[in-house]
């Protein structure tokens, strides 16, 4: 069996952990407020850190100092917070869903990520180039999206 079929989130080690990641890029994704209601909206303006292609964290090992709103994930924040991706591999496990055959660990090959449609790569507009004042026209509901569980 492979190691995300036997093992809970806490008893992986910290390699496996990392590995888990699909890479999508849609945690790191700016959420917006809705001032009246409270509701979180997610845009497709990405955080100053996340290369746009590969969605990747540029700066991974100093995130939390640059950008101290990055959510360092634990298997306790997997379960709480609303906002974790419905694709997000760590929550899919947290939920019992195991991995999705888009997740590269599944189909050894990281395309697949992208050709499923869960991917943010090439579809974002960096956080820094983008007027404050204009980011509600960057609500968009793809990072809700979740493809079939089958082809
Ligand atoms: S949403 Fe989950 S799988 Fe996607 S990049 Fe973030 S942590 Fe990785
Ligand atoms: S600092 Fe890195 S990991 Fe954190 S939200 Fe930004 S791109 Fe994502």
């Amino acid at each position: 069996m492979a190691f995300w079929e036997e093992k809970t989130l806490e008893q992986m080690s910290k390699a496996e952990w990392e590995a888990l990641c699909d890479g999508c890029g849609r945690c790191c994704l700016i959420k917006l407020e809705d001032e009246d209601t409270g509701t979180l909206i997610t845009s497709d303006v990405r955080c100053k850190l996340l290369d746009g292609n590969t969605c990747r964290c540029t700066d991974y090992p100093n995130r939390q100092k640059i950008v101290p709103d990055c959510i360092k994930l634990t298997p306790e924040k997997v379960r709480e917070i609303p906002w974790i991706p419905v694709t997000c591999a760590y929550r899919r496990l947290a939920e019992g869903k195991g991995l999705a055959w888009w997740h590269p660990l599944v189909s050894g090959d990281p395309q697949t990520v992208i050709d499923a449609g869960v991917s943010a790569s090439g579809r974002t507009f960096l956080e820094t180039e983008v007027d404050p004042g204009r980011w509600e026209e960057h609500a968009v509901d793809w990072p809700e999206w979740e493809p079939p569980e089958h082809l």
